[in-house]
């Protein structure tokens, strides 16, 4: 079925997320051809955490990164070969957790390290470890910068002479974590993040006297809001193959936003159409704590109108309101001005009862939304 089909299906008012198995699968072979050959594809979890979504990308990537018990236990369900673990407030419970799940551990702290270490000793396991670094120098541009800024992620590139003095019985450190960005859109300076990630990575290594086995540089890989595009995977491709990886290197790139964003689709029913001091809304039968990302971020999600047509979409004997040729406003159902979608966008027609689109919102959509403000009803989620 594809995601339209499962749309007219839908539960009426309709009011709905379709994921999409295919398009998963396909953005992960888009991915995986634009990185270096060997290199290791991993899915953050948190982009789409729909155990569905999480089992397609587990066996359509080389495995999952996780950044919560939560997501550890849905990477575990799924049966990821691999999993990175992450996160700067790892609780003593979920080091377990992870330590037993062979899961490699992104150490975001000198004490996490200390915690670590003690937890595998006592569990009498070896725990694999990257140490995550907050590097004195940026990343390449995008919505969020995670390093060469005060933030709470990793540990600060000053301290690293601290964490490699750390006693360690019972953790194999490996290499690096390096998550830099979100939502970069520009090719060329991700390939120059990534080739300088390991060349940083190598002198540091060796500074160190560590034997550098890996190399994580994150996710961040971007697409565009507000038209089409993305991140320009030809560009990447052929930057990234000019980037050296050294013998015994695992490279590995954890993605989110790109491997699910264009494998979602967020659906709502106009519920009502009225004009308010000049303006056209159409209200909906969903909204921000559906799909919050536009209100985060402060953009129009484009859509495009489903016309729905029959006896169940209009039982009524009055006439239907529709209006053509204006601008709208598409908002919530929440008591709320800030519950808007998308505004000011041209439609040809659109009517009480049509059916709202909201394309790539495979990504950061249901899953970063408040859900039960106002106590609606959850949409419908269904995997085609
Ligand atoms: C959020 C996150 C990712 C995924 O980022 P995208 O922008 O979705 O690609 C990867 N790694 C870490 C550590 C993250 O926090």
């Amino acid at each position: 079925m594809t995601p339209a089909d499962a749309l007219r299906h839908a539960d009426r008012p309709v009011s709905a997320y379709v994921y999409s198995r295919a398009a998963l699968r396909s953005a992960a072979a888009r991915v995986r051809a634009a990185l270096p050959p060997g290199a290791t594809l991993l899915y953050a979890v948190k982009a789409n955490g729909h155990p569905d979504v999480v089992a397609t990308l587990a066996a359509a990537t080389d495995g999952l990164e996780v950044a919560s018990g939560g997501e550890l236990a849905l990477a575990i369900a799924a049966g990821a070969t691999r999993i990175a673990f992450g996160g700067p407030a790892k609780t003593d419970q979920e080091l377990h957790d992870g330590v037993r799940a062979g899961a490699l551990i992104h150490v975001e702290s000198i004490l996490e390290l200390r915690r670590l270490d003690a937890i595998a000793a006592r569990l009498g396991l070896r725990a694999t470890a990257a140490l995550r670094v907050n590097r004195a120098v940026a990343g390449p541009d995008g919505s969020h910068r995670m390093t060469g800024t005060p933030t709470p992620f990793g540990i600060d590139e000053a301290a690293l002479d601290e964490a490699f003095a750390v006693p360690l019985r019972a953790v194999d450190l490996r290499g690096f974590h390096l998550h830099a960005v979100s939502n970069s859109l520009d090719a060329t300076a991700y390939a120059a993040f990534v080739a300088g990630a390991i060349t940083w990575s190598a002198a540091t290594a060796a500074a160190h006297g560590l034997d550098l086995r890996y190399v994580n540089v994150g996710g961040g890989l971007g697409v565009s809001y507000t038209d089409p595009s993305t991140i320009d995977l030809n560009v990447l491709r052929e930057r990234l193959a000019a980037v050296p990886v050294p013998p015994g290197v695992d490279l590995v790139f954890e993605p989110g936003r790109l491997l699910a964003a264009d494998a979602g689709w967020y659906a709502a029913e106009v519920v009502d159409l009225k004009r308010t001091h000049g303006r056209w809304f159409a209200v909906l039968r969903g909204g921000t704590h559906h799909f919050r990302l536009p209100a985060a971020w402060g953009y129009s999600h484009p859509f495009t109108v489903m016309p729905m047509d029959g006896d169940e979409v209009w039982p009524w004997p009055f006439d239907r309101p529709s209006v053509e040729g204006v601008s709208v406003d598409a908002v919530g159902e929440l008591c709320t001005p800030r519950d808007v979608l998308a505004r000011d966008v041209p439609v040809s027609r659109v009517r009480v009862g049509d059916v709202l689109v909201f394309a790539r919102t495979g990504a950061y959509g249901w899953d970063i939304s408040h859900h039960d403000f106002l106590r609606h009803p959850h949409p419908q989620l269904i995997v085609v």
